[in-house]
């Protein structure tokens, strides 16, 4: 583990960006055809870089792209869209009988469950309650407080106690290999720290049935995938967000083949008032924003779904705990303290160039 403070005032014409809420794609042409696609989907900013030999082949993968991304929305995690499998699933709380879920939602809550377990339910995706509480959805980088209102303790307890992955019943259906999901009475998943991890899982199976796809770089979110290469070999560089200074970088990911990159950070969703800023990442054991020294968290993986969970919940766990959490899972942590300090795993070192002044 290395420990460094950052100093990072330059921003270099860049790249993709890792935990800012636009990013911007170098156009970088030489060799084979890249296809650029910018578009909005879960909410956030899809930015996205194909190539492969023929332009048409690129467009096509794209569009693919696109169109997996919404109906994974649409179809599976989305928590407003009644066309969705969450939104089905929130009804049916307190209904006592269950509802089956889909093989995909299956995985997606069994992988969840088992970071909450490990993390100590730091990480939690039965905070609906609480998220809707405190509006979380509403909320854009540095909103000014506006119409936002504090919830007063009284409602975060209550919201509280209607969350608990604990609670959570899972159990055989009728069917083989059938699950059943019961969700207590006021319970409400939220995917909100999972759902652009596992659209990127999704996306990597997806580009493995388009090999005529040799290299692609997808930002979503705070979410960054890489793939392949690109057809003048140079590695593919992530910018990572500076909290201090948000149209900064405190350091450059380089990197080649599948990664998942996932930064949760305080200043991608928050609101301020009366001069505390109100961040979107929530503490499960007192419903408030975590408050654990950390103001960014970035982990490398190559997996999606688990770099999108880890990422949330070692910003809740703090460095220490953190960084176990992601060894456990064999992922490297990036982690920049409220001071400005940055601590990172060994095999971080190896793939970020720190701006530093020493
Ligand atoms: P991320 O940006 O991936 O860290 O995810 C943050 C989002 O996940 C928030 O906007 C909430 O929707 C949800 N969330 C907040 N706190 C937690 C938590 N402790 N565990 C799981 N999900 C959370
Ligand atoms: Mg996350």
């Amino acid at each position: 583990m290395k420990r460094f403070f950052k100093m990072a005032a330059v921003c270099a014409a860049v790249i993709f960006c890792c935990g800012c809420s636009v990013g911007r794609a170098g156009a970088d042409e030489q060799g084979g055809a890249v296809v650029q696609h910018t578009d909005v989907v879960f909410g956030t900013v899809v930015q996205m870089s194909l190539y492969s030999k023929e332009k048409e082949a690129s467009q096509q993968a794209a569009d693919d792209v696109m169109e997996l991304l919404r109906s994974l929305e649409r179809d599976q995690i989305s928590w407003r869209l009644d066309t969705s499998e969450v939104y089905r699933i929130n009804k049916s709380a307190g209904g006592g009988q269950g509802i089956a879920l889909s093989d995909g939602m299956k995985e997606l809550l069994e992988q969840s469950l088992e970071i909450s377990e490990k993390s100590k339910g730091a990480f939690d995706i039965t905070l609906g309650p609480l998220v809707q509480l405190w509006k979380i959805d509403s909320w854009a980088a540095g909103e000014e407080a506006g119409n936002v209102a504090l919830p007063s303790q009284a409602a975060v307890r209550e919201a509280l106690g209607k969350c608990g992955f604990g609670r959570l019943l899972m159990v055989q259906g009728k069917q083989e290999g059938e699950k059943l999901l019961k969700l207590p009475q006021g319970m409400q998943l939220d995917l909100g720290a999972v759902g652009k991890g596992y659209a990127q899982s999704e996306t990597i199976k997806l580009l493995e049935n388009h090999p005529e796809i040799t290299g692609a770089v997808i930002s979503l979110g705070g979410s960054v995938l890489t793939w392949g290469s690109k057809p003048d070999g140079d590695s593919w560089r992530i910018g990572i967000t500076d909290p201090a200074d948000t149209g900064s970088y405190v350091g450059i990911l380089e990197l080649s083949g599948q990664w998942c990159i996932s930064t949760s950070g305080d200043y991608e969703r928050y609101v301020e008032l009366d001069g505390v800023r109100y961040h979107h990442i929530l503490d499960p054991s007192t419903g408030y924003p975590a408050d654990s020294g950390v103001r960014g968290v970035t982990i490398l993986s190559k997996e999606g779904l688990s770099a999108d969970a880890l990422s949330t919940a070692c910003f809740i766990l703090g460095s220490e705990k953190g960084m176990e959490l992601a060894e456990e899972y064999g992922a490297e942590a990036l982690f920049i303290l409220s001071d400005g300090e940055m601590v990172l795993s060994e095999g971080m070192e190896k793939y970020l160039t720190v701006w530093t002044d020493r």
